[in-house]
């Protein structure tokens, strides 16, 4: 397949979704199917508008919900977990972009490779969790599965300077989120507000905390491994606070590769619904001369401990990752509910993984979803008795 110009968009209501509805009415793509989870104003009117064949809604109420609002169209509503895979499975659409949020994003993202359908990934969290299986799965069904986060979609491109052992190092570049040079001490009770004002990037709720903690870099540090097969100690982050470069990849003689533009993701979006082309896009162009600086910094991991933790769960391997990322959903959660403080993120996280450590002798996928059940159970205990403090 060289260019897609019918897709499935799963995630369609959150922050990627909607820009990708924005991108495919610019440029004339159809999404002849979608799914959300509970949003049913926002997917019935996406439905009206786009004329999909097919929606799914996660959450089973919501899909019935739908399916009774839009019983004057011929559109087809699939409701539960199972739905949205089983939507998939019924598509003619060959590209499957996965822009749901959480590990949620991971039995869809199997459900597209298992149907032999190119798979455009926002969802970073079915790499962390189940990398190795789903990229090997990949391989064997003959898919392609290309990135979207930006670092990833940036290291992407700079792969087409050089072969593959000529990479040196990927160097993956971090905006260092709203809380950049503070201390521990001083990020500790840190409100929810201050923690969505990102300095440079507008996302989904989950990622603009992940950000802020520098879980979501760790995440991708995890991702970037998985996808292009190199392992943690080839792979740097530096602090940028302009998101202006992407990311980079420094070649074995000491050439680097970088990709740089406004920080748009629909950049990203339209490169992997295009690949191998470049197509135009609908970003506004980088104006170099209007920059005063590009600035670059080590990363703090004394005040945000999680990059680190991350890059040591990719070390140890297993169902690791997977435990990081669901203990990270929990936490958030109940940071955003403001059940715990952004100081207690981290400590609820480190003390899953810690606990249990024994799963990184763990690698099936079987293992990996109860892995990912055992971590949310604990970090819901460690959350409630934090409430009861
Ligand atoms: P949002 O929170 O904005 O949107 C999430 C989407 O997933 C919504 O459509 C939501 O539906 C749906 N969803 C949530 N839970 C479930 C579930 N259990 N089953 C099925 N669908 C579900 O997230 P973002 O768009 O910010 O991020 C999506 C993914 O892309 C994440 O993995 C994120 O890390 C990654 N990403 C995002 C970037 C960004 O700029 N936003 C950049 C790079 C990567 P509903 O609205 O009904 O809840």
């Amino acid at each position: 397949m060289t260019k897609n110009k019918e897709i499935i968009l799963l995630g369609s209501t959150g922050s990627i979704g909607t820009q990708t509805i924005d991108l495919a009415k610019k440029k004339n793509i159809r999404i002849s199917a979608l799914s959300a989870n509970r949003n049913v104003d926002l997917t019935e009117a996406q439905a009206r508008e786009i004329r999909p064949l097919a929606c799914a809604m996660a959450d089973e109420a919501s899909a019935r919900d739908l399916r009774a609002r839009l019983s004057d169209t011929d559109i087809k509503v699939y409701g539960g977990e199972q739905g949205v895979c089983e939507m998939i499975a019924t598509s003619n659409a060959d590209c499957v972009l996965d822009a749901i949020s959480g590990a949620a994003g991971l039995a869809p993202a199997l459900a597209a490779i298992d149907k032999k359908k190119t798979l455009a990934l926002a969802n970073k969290e079915s790499l962390v969790m189940a990398g190795d299986i789903l990229m090997q799965r990949a391989r064997d069904n003959g898919v392609e599965v290309r990135p979207i986060d930006s670092e990833h979609s940036a290291i992407w491109q700079c792969l087409r300077s050089g072969k593959a052992n000529e990479i040196k190092k990927l160097i993956i570049t971090a905006s260092g989120g709203p809380f950049f040079g503070q201390s521990r001490e001083q990020v500790r009770y840190k409100s929810v507000k201050d923690t969505l004002a990102h300095p440079t990037w507008n996302m989904g709720a989950g990622i603009t905390v992940d950000s802020a903690t520098l879980m979501n870099k760790g995440f991708e540090v995890i991702e970037a491994a998985k996808l292009f097969g190199i392992d943690g100690d080839r792979i740097d982050v530096i602090v940028h606070r302009e998101s202006i470069i992407h990311s980079m990849v420094e070649y074995i003689d000491n050439s680097v590769i970088a990709q740089l533009s406004v920080p748009d993701m629909r950049i990203c979006i339209n490169y992997a619904l295009g690949y191998p082309d470049r197509e135009a896009g609908v970003s506004a162009e980088l104006d170099l001369c209007a920059l005063s600086k590009l600035t670059f910094y080590k990363p703090d991991t004394e005040a945000f401990p999680l990059l680190a933790v991350a890059f040591d769960m990719l070390r140890v391997g297993g169902a690791m990752p997977a435990v990081l990322n669901a203990a990270n959903e929990i936490a958030v959660g109940a940071f955003l509910k403001e059940e715990i403080n952004f100081g207690e993120i981290s400590e609820t996280i480190i003390k899953v993984t810690d606990e249990l450590s024994d799963l990184a002798n763990e690698s099936s996928l079987e293992a990996i979803i109860d892995a990912d059940k055992t971590a949310r159970a604990r970090a819901k205990e460690i959350v409630s008795a934090i409430r009861r403090k």
